[in-house]
C-alpha cells in the first residue's frame, strides 16, 4: 500500500495542528500507525491521497448511514448553498427538521438544534440542572457524551468517593458533581441514589453504547433507570447521538418503549454536516431562552446547509426499507465472521445490533467498560493493519463501533469477509 502522499500531508499537518488532526482518534495512534489523508468518498468507498481505495466501515463515525455523497444529500446541500450559506435568522428548514424529529421520537415535544453532539449533551445537562435545581449528574464508565468538562471524568477508587478527570483542565469543583456508575449495573445506580438521591439532577447514558465498542443494554437496566430517576425527581437523558435514526427511524427508545425526559441527537440528523440537537418534554424545554431563563445559543445553529442535508437524509431513511436491508447485510457479515473466527480458533467476542458491530479480541462477554478493557488492543492493531492492507477501512481503535451503510453492497460484504479470513489466518 502506498502512503507517501499521506505521510507528507501528515508531516505538514503536525507542524500546524496539534498531533496533525482535528479530533484525536483520527491520528491512528492506538493502532500504532499514521493516518491516511482522504481525498474523495463515494457510496461505501473512500479514496486516499495515494490512490488507495477502501470499503469504509467508519462512515464518518456514524453520520453516513446512506453512504458517502448520497445524490439526494449532495443535491440538497448544493441547492441550499445557492440560496445563501447562513442567515443568522429563522428559516423554514429548521422548522421542518424539528417537526421530523418530534414526529419520529414520541418523547420529544420540542427540540433545539445545535452544531455538535458535544453541544447537545452539554446543553441538556445544563437544562437538567436548571430544571431540578440540583448539581450532580450520574454517567457510566465507557459512555461518551462529547468533551464538555462534566463528562471528562472517569470512575475513581470508590463509587461514592468521586471520580478522576480524564483530561487536565477540568476544575476540581466539577469533579465532585459527576458520579460514574457501571453500565448495565442497576445496583451501582441504586446505591448512588440511596446516598445522594436528592442531589442528582440527571442520569445520562447511551441507551446502547457505541463508544467502548458496541455494548448492548439490558432492557431491564434501562427500565430500572427510568423508574429510579422518576422516583427521585431526577431526569433521565438518553444520548442517542449515535443510535438516533441508526437503529430505526427514531431512537433506541422507540424500540425498547422507554421515554427519557431529554434526548441528545447528532450525527445522522446532520447527514454528514455539523448538527446536534437536544429535545424532550415540553415543560422542560420551555425553560430554554428566550422562552425561559436557561441560556444556550449558536451563531450557526440551524445552518441552512446542515439542516438541508439532515432533512434529505431523514426523507430517504423514512421511505425505503433501508433498516431491514442493513440488518440483512450486517447479519450475513456477522455469520461469515463467526465462521472464520471459529475455523481459525481465534477467540473473539462479536457484539452486533442492526448495522452496528464490534469485534473484541477477548474471550469474555463484553457488557460494560471493564469487560471491554479485557480486549487485546495489540491483536486489534494487527487485525486493523491487515484489513487496511486488503482495502478495508475499520475504526482505528478497538473501542469503537463499525458501521454498515445503506450503500454497502453484497459484494462489499463478501470482500470484507474474505479479507477477514486472510488476515485472521495470518494472525492465528
Ligand atoms: C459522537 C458522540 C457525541 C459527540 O458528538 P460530536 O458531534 O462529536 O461533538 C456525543 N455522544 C455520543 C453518544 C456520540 O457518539
Amino acid at each position: 500500500m502506498k502512503i507517501a502522499r499521506s505521510s507528507s500531508l501528515f508531516a505538514r499537518a503536525r507542524a500546524v495542528i496539534p498531533g496533525g488532526v482535528n479530533s484525536p482518534v483520527r491520528a491512528f495512534r492506538s493502532v500504532g500507525m499514521e493516518p491516511l489523508f482522504i481525498i474523495r468518498a463515494q457510496g461505501s468507498r473512500i479514496f486516499d491521497a495515494d490512490g488507495n481505495e477502501f470499503i469504509d466501515y467508519v462512515g464518518s463515525w456514524g453520520p453516513l448511514i446512506l453512504g458517502h455523497s448520497h445524490p439526494r444529500v449532495v443535491e440538497a446541500v448544493q441547492t441550499a448553498a445557492q440560496m445563501g450559506t447562513s442567515y443568522g435568522a429563522p428559516h423554514e428548514g429548521e422548522v421542518e427538521l424539528a417537526e421530523m424529529i418530534c414526529q419520529a421520537i414520541p418523547s420529544i415535544d420540542m427540540v433545539r438544534l445545535v452544531n455538535s453532539g458535544t453541544e447537545a449533551a452539554m446543553s441538556a445537562v445544563r437544562l437538567a440542572r436548571a430544571f431540578t435545581r440540583r448539581d450532580k449528574i450520574v454517567k457510566f464508565a465507557g459512555c461518551y457524551h462529547g468533551h464538555a468538562d462534566s463528562f471528562l471524568i472517569q470512575a475513581g477508587s470508590g463509587l461514592l468517593t468521586g471520580g478522576v478527570p480524564t483530561s487536565p483542565g477540568v476544575p476540581e469543583d466539577l469533579i465532585a458533581n459527576t458520579i460514574v456508575c457501571r453500565y448495565n449495573d442497576l445496583d451501582s445506580v441504586r446505591t448512588v441514589f440511596e446516598q445522594m438521591g436528592t442531589e442528582i439532577a440527571a442520569v445520562i447514558l447511551e441507551p446502547m453504547a457505541g463508544n467502548m465498542g458496541l455494548v448492548l443494554p439490558d432492557v431491564e437496566f434501562l427500565r430500572g433507570l427510568r423508574q429510579l430517576t422518576a422516583s427521585h425527581g431526577a431526569l433521565l437523558i438518553f444520548d442517542e447521538v449515535i443510535t438516533g435514526f441508526r437503529v430505526t427511524y427514531g431512537g433506541l427508545q422507540n424500540l425498547v418503549e422507554i421515554e427519557p425526559d431529554l434526548t441528545c441527537l447528532g450525527k445522522i440528523i446532520g447527514g454528514g454536516l455539523p448538527v446536534g440537537a437536544y429535545g424532550g418534554r415540553r415543560d422542560i424545554m420551555k425553560m430554554m431562552a428566550p422562552e425561559g431563563p436557561v441560556y444556550q445559543a449558536g451563531t450557526l445553529s440551524g445552518n441552512p446547509l446542515a439542516v438541508a442535508a439532515g432533512i434529505a437524509t431523514l426523507k430517504v431513511l423514512k421511505t425505503g426499507n433501508i433498516y431491514d436491508d442493513m440488518e440483512r447485510k450486517t447479519s450475513v457479515l456477522e455469520t461469515r465472521l463467526r465462521t472464520v473466527f471459529e475455523e481459525t480458533g481465534l477467540r473473539v467476542t462479536i457484539n452486533r445490533y442492526g448495522s452496528m458491530f464490534s469485534i473484541f479480541f477477548t474471550e469474555e462477554d463484553v457488557t460494560d467498560y471493564e469487560s471491554a478493557l479485557t480486549a487485546d488492543t495489540g491483536m486489534y492493531a494487527r487485525f486493523f493493519a491487515g484489513m487496511l492492507e486488503r482495502g478495508i477501512y475499520l475504526p482505528p481503535s478497538q473501542f469503537e463501533t463499525c458501521f454498515v451503510s445503506a450503500a454497502h453492497e453484497d459484494e462489499d460484504i463478501e470482500r470484507t469477509a474474505e479479507a477477514v479470513r486472510q488476515v485472521v489466518e495470518a494472525m492465528a
